[in-house]
């Protein structure tokens, strides 16, 4: 399976190590190109107004909501959610706005910026979850599943095709998140690759 890891800015080497170690092809995506041939996509953790920022310049934007509507699964952590909720409350930085979340940054305060919690997630089990000034998902709409929340926010959600988390699971060595991601993955490859034995067939 090959999974595109946005690779502008941020924790592009952690997802790289876990999927390699899950036996899936990780790409680096740095370009619209890049998106070509790819099963999933992930937008990693990091500052989110230079990712969105950069998705900009290189036209990253129109091409990764294409591959959207496509069904590709996209899963997008911390600075990724970010990117992905169609409302960042008091920020016009540029964004995808594919999500129906409004999430707030660093909304955890200044003082306590990182911290580990124990959460429990739905079809997973218990999961140490890593917080690195992380944003709070203050309101959700439209069919979004919450699968784990901590102190009454959501902190892993998916929306079909989307999976956002507020925690780095890159940073850990328990790879149920990314296994729970390739199998999003594997669902819409299976879907793909009958389209083209159709296309094939009519030929
Ligand atoms: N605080 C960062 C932002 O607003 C996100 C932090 C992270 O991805 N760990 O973009």
């Amino acid at each position: 399976m090959k999974v595109g890891i946005l690779a502008l800015q941020g924790d592009v080497r952690e997802h790289k190590r876990i999927l390699t170690k899950l036996d899936a092809e990780p790409v680096e995506v740095k370009l619209p190109q890049d998106l070509e041939d790819l099963d999933a996509l992930i937008i990693p953790g990091g500052e989110s107004t230079t990712i969105g920022m950069l998705i900009k310049k290189y036209k990253l934007d129109i091409a990764i909501k294409e591959k959207h509507k496509l069904g590709m699964p996209i899963y997008g952590a911390c600075a990724g959610a970010i990117i992905l909720a169609k409302n960042i409350i008091g920020s016009s930085q540029p964004k995808l706005a594919l999500a129906d979340i409004s999430i707030k940054r660093n909304e955890y305060g200044s003082q306590i910026n990182s911290f580990e919690a124990n959460l429990s997630i739905k079809d997973i089990g218990d999961f140490k979850g890593i917080f690195i000034r992380a944003p709070i998902i203050k309101s959700f709409y439209n069919g979004c599943q919450v699968l784990s929340e901590h102190n009454n926010h959501p902190v892993m959600v998916r929306q079909n095709n989307l999976l956002i988390t507020t925690f780095h699971p890159e940073l850990i060595n328990d790879t149920r998140i990314h296994e729970y991601f390739l199998n999003m993955a594997q669902e819409y490859k299976q879907v793909r690759d009958m389209q083209r034995d159709i296309e094939k067939s009519d030929e």
